[in-house]
């Protein structure tokens, strides 16, 4: 069970959380992420440093450790609980303080970033212990790990916690920290933003569970962003493959890889809402249960790349000449399209751009647009359902479409639009393929 940061963020919520996790004796690993918020201030933190601005860095510093201490006041009645409370916050607060004096570096940004889960899991520790729920704190980075290239080492995973649980016999539920891990060097790492599904979806398959459950503030996936679209409703089911492309293509309630490791142990991942636990939220299994658009999703700071050459006119291999450009550059591209004399793909990282398009203009002439949108439309077999596509574009009559990719999966037809039109497309398509 894996509670997100709002699901956490307010102690009458961490109290729900307790009464969540002993509805049944089954035993549990609970995930926390950090109170919502925390990790955008120790990123702010962070930044302040790296800029060299400790004045700044310590007046939000300041503001985050006065949240706790109100947060504590509310979270625990007695005193010697209290106590306890105050005593992580100073240990956790000191250890920011005395980085202040430190010089910045990207390891002492990845210590700093772990604070928020590390004090998560030990004050909901504390209110448990308060309330006599009997439960084992397990600290992630004893077992969270990830390799040099930053993936999570999944066999090693499956050891160290098999092992760690066998130290804990009699215990039934398990706290841990989401998000935070460690790297191939041994230091403090995480698993990038809204990490704590891809932690909650590890451990479900390194324990083999039955169920791997994100308690998060929303009844489930929805059709549509409901950050940007008034009306959305509740996708019921989803299939593996149809949720991992909504994470990848920008849904902000599953972290972009959390949906793999429930494809490859299978286990069924439960999405639900802690403000309303009866909810029926959405299933993800492996088989998607209807045919037909499910929902749509949208992903930002695109850039797309175009190169454009007679030499690709009837030649062989230019393709490849130009995947390995991005290959050697460690970028991945999204999607890609051709014609006789150019290809256009999109890439989200483009951290080697300036490198690349100096080595791809060997090829051709080279345009970039920055600050495009990946609108994704996914569903089950969509494809296959002539009337999909001819409905995507009636719909988007209006919006100058820059790339359309189809027919590279059975579930996604995927759109290239100007960052300034993602509104709009979303509010289209949600009237054009939804009636809403
Ligand atoms: P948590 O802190 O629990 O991890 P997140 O903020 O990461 O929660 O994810 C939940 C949020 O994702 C929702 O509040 C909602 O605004 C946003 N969201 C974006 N797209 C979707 C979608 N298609 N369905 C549901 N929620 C979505
Ligand atoms: N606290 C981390 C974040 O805000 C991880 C998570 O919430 O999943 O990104
Ligand atoms: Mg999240």
């Amino acid at each position: 069970m894996k509670f997100g940061g709002t699901s956490v963020g307010k102690p009458e919520r961490m109290n729900e959380i307790s009464k969540l996790i002993t509805k049944d004796e089954e035993p549990k690993i609970v995930v926390l992420s950090a109170l919502s918020g925390s990790t955008n201030s120790l990123s702010e933190i962070s930044s302040f440093l790296s800029k060299g601005d400790r004045t700044a860095a310590k007046q939000r510093i300041d503001t985050l450790e006065q949240h706790y201490q109100n947060f504590i006041i509310q979270l625990v009645k007695e005193e010697a609980f209290y106590n306890k409370a105050k005593t992580i916050i100073a240990e956790h607060f000191e250890f920011l303080n005395i980085i202040l004096k430190i010089s910045y570096s990207e390891a002492l940004n990845k210590d700093i970033l772990a604070q928020g889960e590390l004090l998560s899991t030990k004050l909901f520790s504390v209110f448990l212990e308060e309330k006599k729920i009997d439960h084992a704190l397990l600290p992630a980075l004893d077992f969270m790990t990830i390799d040099y290239l930053g993936e999570p080492q999944v066999g090693s995973i499956k050891v160290k916690l098999t092992q760690i649980l066998k130290k804990h016999k009699n215990a039934r539920i398990f706290l841990t920290q989401g998000y935070i891990c460690r790297n191939s060097k041994g230091e403090v790492d995480n698993l990038k933003r809204g990490g704590s599904d891809y932690t909650a979806s590890l451990i479900a398959g390194a324990i083999n569970a039955s169920v791997c459950e994100i308690w998060t503030d929303i009844d489930g996936m929805h059709n549509n962003d409901p950050r940007i679209v008034e009306k959305t409703k509740p996708v019921g089911r989803l299939s593996f493959d149809e949720a991992a492309e909504l994470a990848y293509f920008g849904a902000k309630i599953l972290h972009p890889a959390s949906i793999w490791p429930a494809q490859y142990f299978n286990f069924p991942v439960r999405l639900l809402n802690t403000m309303s636990p009866d909810s029926p939220g959405t299933l993800i299994v492996g088989d998607a249960g209807s045919v037909g658009v499910k929902a749509v999703a949208a992903k930002d700071f695109i850039t797309a790349i175009k190169i454009k050459s007679s030499r690709m006119l009837l030649a062989y291999g230019f393709l490849r000449k130009i995947f390995e450009v991005f290959e050697k550059y460690q970028t991945a591209i999204d999607m890609v399209t051709t014609s006789e004399v150019a290809v256009s793909l999109t890439i989200d990282n483009d951290a080697y751009l300036p490198e690349i398009v100096k080595e791809l203009e060997l090829y051709g002439t080279v345009e970039v647009d920055n600050d495009q949108t990946i609108v994704s439309i996914v569903g089950n077999q969509i494809t296959r359902t002539e009337d999909v596509l001819a409905k995507v574009f009636k719909t988007l009559s209006g919006v100058p479409v820059r790339m359309v990719s189809y027919g590279g999966s059975q579930h996604n037809i995927s759109i290239l639009v100007a960052r300034d039109q993602k509104e709009k497309t979303l509010r289209l398509l949600n009237k054009g393929l939804f009636g809403m």
